[in-house]
């Protein structure tokens, strides 16, 4: 696997403007039924005819996130990986099924062009991780863990969802994941329509206040990219922490959101849209992804989007903005240099 030049990458697609990433969601089955999911269930999925064909419109991406659903529930997923060119290839999982999953794993760490890394999705400590996601969840995603960090070439890190339930709980949680070896811990709100509609994202006010104990566990990582790298992607979390809050607050985009510009989603279903919480503009069925980008649908909701018809705290879409958003990125790269 050859660590690619992600600074010169990077600099290319600010300065062209271009696609940059893409979430592609391989499957709407789960093995797990979590009150915060808002995946709706179903059983269509494109075959790995449909990856390859998509793989061969997409120029080299910065980063690839895997959906789901549970991705490794689907046989083909190394197969689905390896078609596609990204600097980062990004799989979430539940972890419940670890004999599947670690084989897997391995399969795709050794046939990756980009840098692998893996997600386990763990909502706080056991109790409460297992009130929000079922009863040993926990306990299972944890064994996972501990066999996917011994896979060479693997970054490890932990997703956690934040409501309002879990949020006191997560201080102490974000230190125990740290002292079990993460290689990094992101931190995001509920978002969508979750199953249990009485679950929330915490009111703006309780995130501000909770913000600086919590960023402050976040400071050890070092995200395998040296101590510059580790400054910039902490100084991150802060930026996209209050930017997070002033969201809520304001009810609006604060930074522009370049979805659909730079990001975009591919559902099961075979469809794409720029952002999986708007509906879809067309099916890849009968239009070649390139063609889509052009049509006159996708520019009507990128400019809903640019006008600020939208707004919300999904933090795929807030990296992707952040990160071409020159304020932005000088405001942390200043932070980061102890310059602010
Ligand atoms: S949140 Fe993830 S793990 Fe939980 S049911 Fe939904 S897709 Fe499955
Ligand atoms: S602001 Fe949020 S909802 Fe609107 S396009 Fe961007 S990511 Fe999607």
């Amino acid at each position: 696997m050859s660590m690619p030049n992600l600074p010169a990458f990077y600099l290319k697609h600010l300065i062209k403007d271009t696609l940059s990433s893409v979430t592609l969601y391989v499957t709407q089955r789960c093995n797990l039924a979590c009150r915060t999911c808002f995946v709706q269930p179903g059983s269509e999925e494109p075959a790995l005819s449909f990856y390859e064909n998509l793989a061969r419109q997409l120029p080299r991406l910065m980063w690839l996130d895997i959906g789901g659903g549970e991705p490794f529930l689907r046989h083909d997923l190394p197969q689905i990986c390896s078609l596609f060119d990204t600097a980062i290839l990004g799989i979430p999982t539940n972890g419940y099924d670890r004999k599947t999953i670690v084989p897997m794993v391995k399969e795709i760490a050794s046939r990756t062009r980009g840098r692998l890394v893996i997600s386990l999705s763990v909502d706080g400590p056991e109790p409460m991780h297992d009130a929000i996601r079922g009863r040993g969840t926990w306990q299972r995603a944890w064994s996972t863990f501990e066999e996917v960090r011994g896979i060479d070439g693997v970054a490890l890190k932990v997703n956690t969802v934040i409501t309002g339930e879990n949020l006191p709980s997560l201080k102490e949680f974000a230190a125990w994941v740290r002292s079990r070896g993460a290689d990094g811990h992101s931190l995001m709100l509920l978002r969508g329509d979750p199953r249990d509609s009485s679950l929330r994202p915490p009111p703006p006010e309780s995130l501000r206040d909770a913000g600086p104990g919590l960023l402050a566990e976040l400071r050890g990582y070092r995200y395998a990219h040296g101590a510059l790298g580790a400054r910039l992607l902490w100084e991150y979390h802060r930026l996209a922490w209050a930017l997070s809050v002033r969201t809520l607050q304001q009810k609006r985009q604060v930074v522009p959101c370049l979805a659909g510009r730079n990001y975009l989603v591919v559902w099961p279903n075979r469809t794409a849209g720029p952002c999986e919480l708007l509906p879809p503009v067309g099916s890849l069925d009968d239009t070649a992804l390139d063609a889509l980008i052009r049509s006159p649908q996708w520019s009507r909701q990128c400019s809903f989007i640019a006008q600020g018809g939208c707004w919300c705290t999904h933090n795929c879409a807030l990296l992707a903005s952040i990160l071409f958003h020159p304020p932005s990125l000088a405001r942390i790269a200043f932070a980061a240099m102890g310059l602010s």
